[in-house]
């Protein structure tokens, strides 16, 4: 029996409405409906292909690098091009949705701050 969709291949498909911030051909960007950082967006592959970057970076890394491409991009429109990208791999790392997604952490960040439990 295959899984529900996720939450993200749901808004990929337009079932949950988002403010999409960038899109190409295979990734979107939105922020993050609970914001840990002053700006918190998402960069997600429309494929839910893959369940986390150890899976996108084996089976498509030219996607990883046009994730890390968006992310970038958005930095410069949100953070003055400076940012933390971050990919939660695994329940006990964070992970909640099991579709590949970029964090992209950016607005002040202190040094030291990377573990929080
Ligand atoms: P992770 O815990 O790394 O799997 O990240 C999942 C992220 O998705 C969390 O930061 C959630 O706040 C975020 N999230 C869940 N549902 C939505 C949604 N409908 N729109 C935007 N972000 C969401």
């Amino acid at each position: 029996m295959s899984e529900a969709p996720s939450v993200f291949s749901r808004i990929v498909s337009g079932e949950i409405p988002t403010t999409l911030l960038a899109e190409t051909d295979r990734v979107i960007a939105f922020a993050d409906i609970a914001p840990q950082a002053p700006v918190h967006l998402l960069v997600v592959p429309k494929t839910a292909e893959y369940r986390d970057v150890v899976e996108l970076a084996a089976g498509d890394p030219s996607l990883l690098a046009e994730v890390v491409e968006v992310a970038s991009s958005l930095a410069k429109e949100h953070t003055g091009g400076e940012f933390r990208l971050v990919f939660n791999t695994g329940e006990s790392a964070g992970q909640t949705v099991f579709h590949v997604h970029a964090h992209v952490l950016g607005g002040s960040l202190q040094e030291g701050t990377l573990g929080g439990a």
